[in-house]
């Protein structure tokens, strides 16, 4: 079969695994008519964060390759940020490179570009990772939707093999007023209505278009407070480094389950990769510094992710039954990306 002439993957963060609704969100809606979508949503990586989740998306791989644990990536040389570092593992931008395919990439959440290894794609914006003064900005400040669409027409994306877009409104709503709600519903509806823009600019070249659309986490509310779980381990003598995580923990460091289950505030565990492991509390809970948010991510209750598959492209249609068959994996896009593209 012949391959698609672009895929594009669009991230629309945290946007909720099952509101692909006629009224509310028509644009995902008409695409999972035209393909179809993952009714009891997609399977994200943990931590259930941004940063690791996207890495994955680019990458195929889990934190244990690609190294981004958290919104930080770890080294033997200890954490830094994740955009400072980017991926460990082979990224799609430099695969496409490589076999002389071109890329674009925009980010309404600036960070992504090093997150990503966005500066190898062909174009990407915000220009270097950081968002231009006059950019559209959300209430956390990150860039709007509207500034990633004007990013978009402002760089040379035609003729790419591959687009990889992110808007980021959907997660700053619900981290301000809670998981579900009116705000949260009308910004999915202003995001669907941008992700209608975007697609939009693809129209002329639909059929041969594969498009993926996904969300990187869900949210859950949190309470007021927060757990310092790093001062706990201090506390009880454990040789282990924490990096809190919204409701979940990164732990560093060679510990059993049960010495973390004795930890306040620690009701699960699992081993992400030899030496990291991944805590949670109960439901309502946050580890950390309370930054005074309703809702927040990172334990396994906000694993779920969007997965919707259209597009004019035989692809589409082949995507979509597997989508509609099993729960797609976050890990599994980058080779599906792969196979299409010949890569
Ligand atoms: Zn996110």
């Amino acid at each position: 079969m012949r391959r698609p002439a672009t895929i594009l993957f669009i991230v629309l963060d945290a946007f909720p695994h099952d509101l692909v609704d006629r009224d509310l969100t028509p644009t995902l809606f008409a695409l999972a008519a035209e393909g179809g979508w993952a009714r009891d949503g997609g399977r994200g990586i943990l931590s259930a964060a941004t940063y690791p989740n996207h890495a994955t998306f680019i990458t195929g791989v889990g934190p244990g390759e690609h190294g981004i644990y958290t919104n930080r990536a770890w080294s033997a040389a200890g954490k830094r940020p994740a955009q400072e570092v980017g991926p460990r593992a082979s990224t799609l931008f430099e695969e496409c490179r490589a076999a002389g395919l071109k890329t674009a990439a925009a980010f309404g959440d600036q960070n992504l570009v090093g997150v990503c290894g966005a500066e190898k794609a062909d174009v990407h914006w915000p220009p270097g990772g950081i968002l231009p003064i006059d950019a559209a900005k959300g209430k956390l400040g990150y860039g709007a939707d509207l500034a990633v669409i004007q990013g978009l027409d402002g760089m040379d994306w035609a003729g790419a093999d591959f687009v990889f877009l992110q808007l980021d409104e959907v997660d700053t709503a619900r981290h301000l007023s809670g998981p579900f709600g009116d705000a949260v519903l009308e910004q999915c509806r202003a995001t669907d209505a941008a992700l209608a823009e975007i697609l939009e600019r693809f129209r002329s070249g639909w059929d041969d278009t594969l498009a993926i659309v996904v969300s990187d986490h869900d949210h859950e509310a949190v309470e007021p407070g927060a757990v310092d779980l790093a001062a706990a381990a201090t506390a009880q003598g454990l040789d282990i480094e924490i990096d809190h995580e919204g409701t979940a923990a990164l732990v560093v460091g060679e510990v059993s389950d049960a010495r973390l289950l004795e930890l306040p505030g620690v009701a699960g565990a699992t081993r992400l990769a030899p030496g990291f492991k991944l805590v949670w509390g109960p439901p309502g809970q946050q580890f950390g510094i309370d930054w005074g948010l309703a809702a927040q991510h990172g334990s396994p209750r906000t694993l779920k992710q969007l997965a919707v598959v259209g597009g004019g492209h035989p692809a589409a249609r082949a995507i979509a039954a597997e989508v509609e068959a099993s729960p797609p994996s976050a890990l599994s896009w980058a080779g599906r990306v792969r196979h299409w593209l010949a890569l």
